[in-house]
């Protein structure tokens, strides 16, 4: 089987050729371990940060080793109890064809309760961080005014449809392009949307929201976080989830400029882990089954084929060529 492995440490935007795409032997589970055909692996944004050598809450990505990240696929060897050839499981070793998973670090997933891809997605990890993200960081309540970047995006998409299910008095989305906007308010269901491309974000955002917001869910930072501090009513309460506009940048990046802001609203600012949030799981991904059964929740993915296009698949989540979330697809 063939794995990506990190060959060089990007310094800015990650090049093609700090990748390596090489053979890895496949054999014969060890015991209490799993072989896993990888049919779908995630790619991410965390993961522009484990490419770097610092010390983070995640550990870097070794030099030459074969990168990790999440992944669905079918046991075809089995050394663990609990686990048969057949079953469909979800683990962290991704962007390989085969991986030999120890059990306890695999869990069962049904592909007849939703695609597979899905448990990277909407009932995966970025599901989990929108919903912690607004009901357990922002205290979201019924009435707020919500506002979320990135919100053609994994985690953006589900935040804003979360907050309407949840009756947001008005849910404004901004993503980078026209087409995008479009679709948060024609499917999604937002109020407003605007494409940040198209002109100064703090500008567009008080068109968007008069009467002001109460909530502002982070994927972005910069001028993003900077507009929303400007918007905030009083009380207001920012879930600080992800700085994307920044993970490439070798400078230190200026906004927001208007911090002390924080002080006359009493805003709170939180940053958030979705793996602190664990405890969730079980209510999550009931709510979100039923939303999705109910078809008051949708969600895209934008599936690349083929593991040798993982990297560009990565690359092209960095530049927003995805709408929902980007998966690489290795079932064909
Ligand atoms: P997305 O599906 O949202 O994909 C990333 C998107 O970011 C792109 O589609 C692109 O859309 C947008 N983007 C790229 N560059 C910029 C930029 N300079 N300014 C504004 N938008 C940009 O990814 P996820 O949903 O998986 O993740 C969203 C955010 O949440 C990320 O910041 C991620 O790091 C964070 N995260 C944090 C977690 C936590 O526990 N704290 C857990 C999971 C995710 P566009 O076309 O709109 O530019």
């Amino acid at each position: 089987g063939r794995a990506w492995h990190l060959v060089a440490r990007p310094h800015g935007w990650p090049k093609p050729e700090d990748f390596a795409l090489r053979e890895a032997p496949v054999g014969e589970p060890a015991e209490g371990r799993i072989l896993v055909r990888n049919l779908y692996f995630s790619v991410d944004p965390y993961m522009r940060g484990r490419m770097n050598d610092q010390k983070s809450y995640v550990p870097p990505f070794q030099l030459d080793q074969p990168m990790e990240g999440g992944a669905v696929g079918e046991v075809v060897a089995s050394s663990a109890e609990g686990f048969a050839v057949g079953d469909h499981v979800l683990h962290g070793l991704g962007w390989r064809e085969y991986a030999e998973v120890p059990a306890a670090q695999a869990a069962k997933i049904d592909a007849a309760k939703a695609p597979l891809s899905a448990y990277l997605g909407v009932l995966g990890m970025p599901g989990l961080t929108a919903y912690a993200g607004l009901f357990e960081v922002a205290s979201f309540k019924e009435g707020d005014a919500v506002f979320v970047s990135g919100a053609a995006g994994a985690v953006g998409s589900q935040v804003g449809q979360l907050a309407r299910i949840k009756g947001a008095s008005r849910v404004i989305g901004s993503a980078g392009s026209d087409e995008k906007v479009k679709k948060l308010v024609e499917e999604y269901g937002f109020d407003a949307a605007f494409n940040y491309k198209n002109g100064p974000v703090a500008e567009q955002l008080k068109q968007a929201a008069p009467d002001g917001i109460d909530v502002y869910f982070d994927n972005v930072g910069g001028d993003h976080l900077e507009a929303a501090l400007s918007s905030f009513n009083v009380h207001g309460r920012a879930t600080i989830c992800g700085m994307i506009a920044q993970y490439n940048a070798t400078e230190p990046t200026p906004a927001p400029r208007n911090l002390a802001l924080v002080i006359g609203k009493r805003l709170r600012l939180q940053g958030m882990m979705v793996n602190d949030h664990r405890a969730l799981q079980p209510k999550f991904v009931e709510e979100v089954s039923g939303w999705l059964a109910s078809g008051e929740l949708k969600f895209d993915e934008t599936v690349v084929e083929g593991i040798d296009r993982g990297v560009d698949a990565f690359l092209g989540l960095l530049r927003g060529e995805n709408t929902g979330k980007m998966v690489v697809s290795l079932a064909g």
